[in-house]
């Protein structure tokens, strides 16, 4: 971006200004050459939101959900982030559509920041860009950021790795209590949610999942016993009991260094994912350069063996 003032980009993001934030954001799905700086100059200014992922099979509620909780939290007085990901779609220019879609409601709210992100095809798909679009929000001052999947994915247990909270949304008849337990999801939940609560069964999925739940914690002794709650999103009834569930998971995970547990693991995760992009950036640069002809002759002369030759190519690429 020719003629771009960073520096003046990023105190206008930390000063909380929509624009910025969308710029920026859009130079991490980028990974523009700004980057690096970047993420420099917001590191120091983050860790302050807590992160909220919401997963679940597609057309359970996750997009009424997250539009119904980011009124509940306003009325809080909380600022409120919206990561929308969409690990099946390459397009970012989809992320316009969807933006337009999901502003409706919160359009003008100058303390609402939703953006789409396509990670398909990305980088490090969804380890590597959202975890920095996630730093831009917390930066920018947002107490909340709300990560929602769209689209068909296997990546909806991705989220989890990025979430201090995980809510798990399911509806009756779709994703059963068993069904759930097959799936492996009622380990990764902290909330979950039975979305759908005014169609016919709701309250037996909501039962059966307390059920394995409680057993489930009965074996694993952890402290935390994830509430079932049931929501009717499409009147946003229920929502307020969960943006409670969401301020409890949050005070119960600082005190028990649980929160602080997950965001190692995540910046651990991002530093391999960074480390890893780099290493395949430098073997591109060298792949077809000088030097790999003349060392491909010396593994075929015998004078090298072909690990003692990558190890030669790697230094060089520096
Ligand atoms: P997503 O794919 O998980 O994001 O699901 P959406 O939020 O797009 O919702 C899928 C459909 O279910 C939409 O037509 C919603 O209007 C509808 N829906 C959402 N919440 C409820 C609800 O509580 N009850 C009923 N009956 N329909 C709902």
């Amino acid at each position: 971006m020719p003629g771009l003032d960073l520096q003046d980009l990023v105190e206008r993001a930390l000063g909380g200004q929509q624009v910025a934030v969308a710029r920026l954001i859009s130079i991490v799905e980028n990974a523009g050459p700004e980057l690096r700086e970047v993420s420099a100059a917001l590191t120091p200014h983050t860790g302050r939101a807590q992160v909220v992922g919401l997963t679940g099979s597609p057309g359970v509620g996750k997009s009424t959900t997250t539009s119904a909780l980011v009124s509940a939290l306003r009325a809080r007085g909380r600022t409120v982030g919206v990561l929308a990901v969409d690990p099946s779609s390459p397009f970012s220019g989809g992320a316009l559509l969807g933006d337009r879609v999901r502003m409706g409601e919160h359009a003008g709210d100058d303390g609402v920041f939703i953006r789409s992100m396509a990670t398909r095809g990305h980088l490090g798909g969804l380890s590597w860009a959202t975890p920095q679009a996630l730093r831009v929000l917390d930066a920018a001052g947002c107490d909340v950021v709300l990560i929602e999947t769209v689209g068909v994915g296997q990546s909806e247990v991705e989220i989890v790795g990025l979430a201090d909270t995980t809510v798990v949304l399911l509806a009756p008849g779709m994703g059963d209590g068993i069904q759930a337990a097959k799936a492996g999801i009622l380990e990764i939940g902290d909330v979950f949610v039975v979305n759908k609560a005014d169609r016919d069964g709701a309250r037996r999925t909501v039962r059966e999942l307390r059920t394995m739940l409680h057993l489930r914690e009965a074996e694993s002794g952890e402290p935390w016993e994830p509430p079932v709650l049931s929501t009717v999103a499409a009147r946003s009834e229920g929502i307020d009991a969960l943006a409670d569930a969401l301020d409890e998971h949050r005070v119960w995970s600082e005190k028990s260094g649980d929160r602080d547990r997950r965001r190692r693991e995540r910046v651990r995760r991002e530093i391999e994912a960074i480390g890893m992009e780099q290493v395949r950036a430098r073997m591109e640069r060298v792949r077809g350069g000088r030097e790999l002809p003349g060392l491909a002759g010396q593994v075929l002369a015998g004078e090298l063996d072909p690990w003692a030759a990558a190890d030669r190519l790697l230094d060089d690429a520096g």
